[in-house]
């Protein structure tokens, strides 16, 4: 999967996943996390949902 932030193809595939079940990869060129979760406010955040809507309430 390529990085959503630099689009740089050196992801790698996290054992951590989110709280509804995505699969989260993490950019060695950017340093940035993120998910497959495409289309999606949350897709731009370099959090997990489940921290953001902890936040957000
Ligand atoms: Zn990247």
């Amino acid at each position: 999967m390529n990085c959503p932030y630099c689009a740089a193809a050196t992801t790698k595939k996290r054992a951590k996943k989110t709280k509804l079940g995505y699969a989260t990869f993490f950019c060695s060129q950017c340093q940035h996390s993120f998910n497959e979760r495409t289309g999606t406010p949350f897709n731009y955040l370099a959090f997990p949902t489940d921290i953001v809507l902890l936040v957000v309430l």
